[in-house]
């Protein structure tokens, strides 16, 4: 209960606080087409649904309207049982907003569902055919997908006493399928080494970069807030370290938006960062597809494929969609 009453007052937490829709709504193209190798599809916070190729992944598992006196700004954008067929569910910590017991027990079905080891003993009866645990450097194989457990600077527990026995798990996963590689870095605060290391390690074409909570109250900027999150200037810094190709930031806009800087921020860094063309900001429940081998992006939802000038312009769209947003 106290991490819950922390995490309320780190999430700006308001029971009065009204929930937007979301803009859009994620429909998975059951028949993808093929000259987007990877699809990204984000449903809210750390939840992404991500199809590659033939195969699709749920990140963090998130659709409850609360968690505990904590509440969403914006729905997810899309209902649990208009899932597809899933092959993994990946889930990062045991964090309320990240292993949400009501979302799992909800699941419609899925193959493996892998989770740090100290947090299995949160993991409801799901649809799951096997549950694996992992720590970092756990490489679980299935179905032709390998999927490696890396590591993360962030900390565990779920009612913080529980960090005593529980080995404090959370990490990260890297997702490598035919010629694709995908990050998840779950929730985690900035460190070069680790990022770094990463880079050397894979050729990751897609990082979801988790950003923030960060700017707002004095607990986002304390130096526990700062040391377990990324800001977006991090988030980027992050992005660069790794070396991957394109990066989307993820994590914010969902828990945590108003009475914060964070979506100025979140452009300044992009602006700020000389690869914005690489850096694709999206509303909840918009979808990305990517052609890997000809290295081009497509924001599916608004109809337009991303050479770099087009990029350009889809950062200054997405800053006149924030200023609709910011509050009053
Ligand atoms: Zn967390």
């Amino acid at each position: 209960m106290i991490a819950f009453a922390a995490l309320s007052v780190q999430l700006n937490c308001s029971l009065f606080q009204f929930t937007l829709p979301a803009e859009h709504r994620v429909v998975p193209n059951s028949q993808p087409q093929s000259i987007h190798n990877v699809e990204a599809h984000w449903i809210g916070h750390a939840t992404v649904l991500l199809r590659i190729y033939d195969r699709w992944i749920l990140t963090d598992p998130c659709f409850s309207q609360y968690l505990g006196p904590v509440k969403r700004f914006v729905e997810p954008a899309m209902q649990v049982e208009d899932l597809p067929e899933l092959d993994w569910v990946l889930i990062s910590h045991t964090h309320f907003d990240h292993l949400d017991r009501a979302s799992l027990k909800a699941l419609p079905s899925a193959k493996r569902l892998l989770v740090p080891a100290g947090g299995a003993i949160y993991i409801p009866g799901v649809a799951a055919d096997s549950v694996a645990p992992v720590v970092d450097g756990t490489v679980v194989e299935g179905d032709g997908v390998r999927v490696t457990a890396v590591p993360a600077q962030h900390f565990g527990g779920r009612i913080l006493i529980d960090n005593l026995w529980d080995g404090e798990p959370y990490n990260g996963y890297v997702i490598e399928y035919k010629d694709v590689t995908v990050y998840f870095a779950g929730d985690t605060g900035y460190n070069d080494t680790l990022f770094k290391k990463l880079g050397e390690d894979f050729d990751i074409d897609l990082a979801l970069i988790p950003v923030g909570p960060s700017g707002g109250n004095s607990l986002l900027r304390s130096a526990i807030g700062q040391y377990v999150h990324v800001d977006p200037y991090e988030a980027v810094q992050a992005f660069k370290d790794t070396g991957a190709r394109w990066m989307v930031p993820i994590h914010h806009s969902t828990f945590y938006r108003r009475g914060g800087t964070e979506m100025e921020l979140i452009l300044d860094s992009i602006a700020k960062s000389g690869i914005s063309e690489r850096i694709l900001l999206v509303k909840v429940g918009e979808s990305l597809g990517f052609d890997v081998q000809n290295d081009r992006a497509t924001y599916l939802s608004r109809g337009e494929s991303l050479s770099q000038t087009d990029a350009q312009s889809a950062t200054k769209q997405a800053e006149t969609d924030a200023d609709e947003l910011r509050p009053d």
